[in-house]
């Protein structure tokens, strides 16, 4: 499996380093033959190459099995004129990696506020309110005068149903539950579409339990009792909220992994985005790119049929649960050690398996 790397911007570099060695530690002790290709993105290519990401570096990325990409400074990016793309969104949209799979589960020895829970946020990543993804050239995002703005929003049927097709298949490997989470109150054309979508799907999977959320109410639940809930699917904007909520309410932002899938590719990548404010201390904790690159391998292991990828991705998630109950992991967790240090950790802990 070869897998593309780009550290990225702010704790990027530090948790991507970290990530590296576990992903070496899992190679060495299942066998999997990992090739790394170490590459640029965001700030440091911006530099080099004068744009964040290239045609050569997609080109490079489309050839290889899948992509580690460390978090971006997004916000630094304006221009795209300048060289300035947001690289989250220009793999997303190159790749048409459309399912964004984000699990969030409580850990035994870090403390949960709302009681242990072990759900999946799966949102749509190519359409919704991602004014820089949702049409084919050009933003949907609009000067209307100096002091008015126009924002568009696509939803379609066929990103729905392909984005719930993704959720079932999940909910079939774990809890055979999805909720389905809208505005469609207020959005009646919209998310009416995308629940039509959903429950159309849902029809294919019957033994699927299947209810639905409005979003603002979805807050209020996954906070009172995130234990109610399996696999939950939703659109672009309200699953990226979603799980910034379920990611910390997991304990925390630095456990959110993530996983970035479409039929042909798939890119793992933190949930979270650059934290400049914590950039270079050795304090972030690497656990969101760590379990990331599980996912990952997971990802390929299911599509070439290859075991051996799987049980590594199992292995990484029982080494973190194993990890955090140890205190062998960073601040934010509870834990003792910097970043390096819970990598390193993680690596010797996997090799021992
Ligand atoms: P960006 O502009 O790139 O989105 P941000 O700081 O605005 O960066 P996040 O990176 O998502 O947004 O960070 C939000 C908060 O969560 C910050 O206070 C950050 O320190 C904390 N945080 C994020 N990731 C981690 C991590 N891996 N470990 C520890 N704390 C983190």
């Amino acid at each position: 499996m070869k897998i593309v790397v780009l550290p990225g911007d702010g704790i990027g570099p530090e948790t991507m380093a970290a990530t590296m060695e576990v992903l070496q530690a899992a190679s060495a002790r299942y066998d999997l033959g990992l090739a790394f290709e170490h590459d640029v993105a965001g700030h440091a290519s911006l530099q080099r190459h004068g744009a964040t990401v290239t045609p050569a570096l997609l080109e490079k990325v489309r050839a290889a099995d899948g992509l580690m990409l460390g978090p971006m400074a997004t916000y630094d990016f304006k221009d795209e004129a300048k060289g300035e793309i947001n690289p989250s969104k220009f793999f997303r949209k190159e790749l048409d990696l459309y399912a964004n799979i984000r699990p969030a589960r409580t850990w035994t020895g870090l403390p949960h506020k709302v009681g242990a829970f072990d759900l999946v946020v799966v949102r749509e990543n190519t359409e919704g309110f991602y004014a820089d993804r949702n049409i084919a050239s050009g933003g949907s995002e609009m000067l209307i005068t100096r002091d008015v703005v126009v924002s568009l929003r696509r939803i379609t049927r066929e990103c729905s149903a392909r984005i719930a097709r993704s959720a079932f298949e999940l909910a079939m490997t774990r809890g055979k539950h999805v909720s389905i989470v809208h505005k469609a109150n207020v959005l009646k054309l919209g998310d009416g579409m995308f629940i039509d979508e959903c429950r159309r799907v849902a029809q294919q999977f019957p033994e699927v339990n299947v209810d639905d959320f409005i979003v603002d109410a979805m807050m209020a639940h996954v906070v009172r009792a995130p234990q109610r809930f399996d696999v939950i699917v939703t659109t672009n904007m309200f699953g990226d909220i979603l799980s910034d909520l379920t990611a910390e309410l997991s304990g925390s932002l630095g456990l959110g992994g993530s996983l970035n899938a479409g039929l042909d590719h798939a890119m793992g990548q933190a949930a979270h985005g650059s934290a400049p404010d914590i950039a270079g201390q050795d304090i972030a904790n690497p656990f969101s790119l760590i379990l990331s690159a599980g996912q990952l391998l997971a990802w390929h292991g299911v599509r070439r049929e290859r075991p051996a990828f799987v049980a590594a991705a199992q292995a990484i998630e029982q080494a973190a649960a194993a990890a955090i109950a140890a205190g062998e992991a960073t601040r934010d967790v509870g834990g003792r050690l910097g970043t390096a240090a819970t990598g390193r950790a993680f690596a010797q802990r996997l090799a021992q398996r």
